[in-house]
């Protein structure tokens, strides 16, 4: 191991939001240092492992921000409160622009109001600290040691209080929190989903056996302070794994699941089903995309990647008719569940792998005029891009969590006959270096 300290100007920034420095010819990437900064670094090696710190900061970018949370440092969901939000959205627009521009202009960023306290969802790990006294946080990075976090400054208000109440309750009723490494105890996690339109609470406590002592007096106290909550679940986890849901639930209270609106759809959100997490700026999301594809209701659309059918339902207003696929079962049974609940007649939705479905449409020569494409963080597969080509639909409208896999795939398409028309980067994760990007293709040949 060696190590040496450097004082160096920061000249450029990589895609998770890390300051780049040059040190002897060669990059090194600093956390929390932002370009155009001078600074003094300490670099260390450990046989081919080079890590960085930034020990002092000599001249700060006028992006430079106070960090809202004070475990911002430790925590390591948000990376980016260090910079003000408009610095965020600079640093957001510069990584599209620097992967995207050489196919189209970029539009400017779609940004949020206000960059806290987007998320709906949000899950706390249970432990106990040295004293023993009831703790909920998150794992610090590669241990099982739970950093204790009473405040977060993206999670939605009520649910740190929430939490705060579920720690109390504990201590009244000595009820122990699981300790991994031990495999004991009983609380291993709470979840809290909120529907943002209907104010709907759904708390999920994961416990580690099915046994719950004590059980109506836990429900009925937490339901006391918290007359809003609309439905608990217990589900059990008793493997050692680091999944957070088992398979086994029980409703203590409630219906079981909750509802929110999105653009003008109802959704049923259960303790395992995917949605986004920040519905505001979803909406933002959807709305563009749908403006792209600009249906006039003739058109025959594939949703790829469907989830549990939000952009087939909404989509669907303004079409003849919508396909949807998507990998996971549970997700595609709540589409099914979401048309019929918004009385949507004009989808089908099928459980299978996108590539596989695509190729049997493109064998069957299905027509079909419009592509919405939501892959997850690795992108497409290039059985999915090449039977897309054969299809050959006039419109691709790709959403993608991860501009660089997205860029890979314009790649394929832009050599197949498919032009970039527009680029849309949307801000889905304030705090975050996470950015999501919409890109719309049309067919230029006729394949
Ligand atoms: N469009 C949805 C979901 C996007 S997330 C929404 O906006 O809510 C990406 C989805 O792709 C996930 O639901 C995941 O289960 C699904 N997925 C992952 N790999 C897949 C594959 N090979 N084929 C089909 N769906 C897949």
């Amino acid at each position: 191991m060696s190590n040496e300290t450097v004082k160096v100007k920061c000249i450029g920034m990589d895609e998770e939001g890390k300051g780049i420095i040059k040190v002897r010819g060669r990059e090194v990437h600093v956390p929390y240092l932002i370009e155009g900064e001078t600074a003094v670094v300490e670099v260390s090696q450990k046989k081919n492992f080079v890590s960085a710190r930034a020990v002092k900061i000599e001249e700060k970018s006028k992006y430079r921000a106070a960090p809202k949370c004070p475990h911002f440092y430790q925590c390591g969901g948000c990376q980016l409160q260090h910079m003000s939000y408009q610095g965020q959205s600079e640093f957001k627009q510069n990584i599209i622009e620097k992967l995207m521009k050489r196919y189209q202009k970029i539009n400017p960023i779609l940004t949020m109001e206000d960059p806290y306290h987007y998320r709906n969802k949000m899950l706390s790990t249970m432990a106990h600290d040295e004293k023993g006294r009831v703790v909920s946080g998150i794992y610090e990075e590669y241990s099982h040691k739970v950093i204790p976090i009473e405040e977060c400054a993206i999670q939605d208000r009520c649910a740190d209080e929430i939490i705060a109440s579920v720690r109390e309750i504990m201590r009244t009723y000595k009820m122990k929190a699981y300790d991994e490494d031990r495999e004991q105890g009983f609380l291993r996690h709470v979840l809290i989903k909120t529907g943002f339109v209907s104010g709907e609470i759904m708390v999920v406590l994961v416990v580690a056996s099915p046994i719950f002592p004590g059980k109506n007096n836990f429900v009925s106290t937490l339901l006391k302070k918290h007359p809003e909550i609309t439905t608990i679940v217990m589900n059990v986890n008793n493997r050692k794994t680091s999944m957070v849901l088992g398979e086994t639930e029980k409703v203590l209270y409630g219906k079981g699941y909750i509802e929110d609106t999105l653009c003008g759809c109802v959704f049923q959100i259960s303790p395992k089903s995917f949605y986004q997490i920040n519905p505001i700026q979803t909406e933002v999301l959807y709305e563009k995309a749908i403006e792209m594809a600009g249906l006039k209701g003739s058109e025959t659309v594939l949703d790829a990647y469907c989830g549990i059918g939000t952009i087939s339902l909404i989509a669907s207003k303004g079409a003849k008719h919508v396909i949807g696929v998507e990998l996971n079962k549970d997700a595609v049974k709540d589409a099914v569940k979401n048309a019929k609940r918004n009385k949507i007649t004009n989808t089908e939705f099928y459980n299978e792998d996108a590539g596989q479905f695509m190729v049997r449409l493109a064998e069957a020569r299905q027509k079909i005029d419009t592509v919405f494409m939501d892959p997850p963080r690795g992108g497409s597969d290039e059985r999915f891009l090449a039977s897309l080509v054969k299809l050959g639909p006039k419109k691709v409208i790709y959403i993608s969590c991860n501009p660089v896999t997205q860029e890979r795939d314009l790649k394929f398409l832009t050599a197949k006959g498919y032009k970039v028309e527009e680029i849309q980067p949307v801000d889905m994760f304030p705090q975050t270096f996470h950015v999501e990007c919409i890109v719309k293709l049309s067919r230029q040949i006729n394949g």
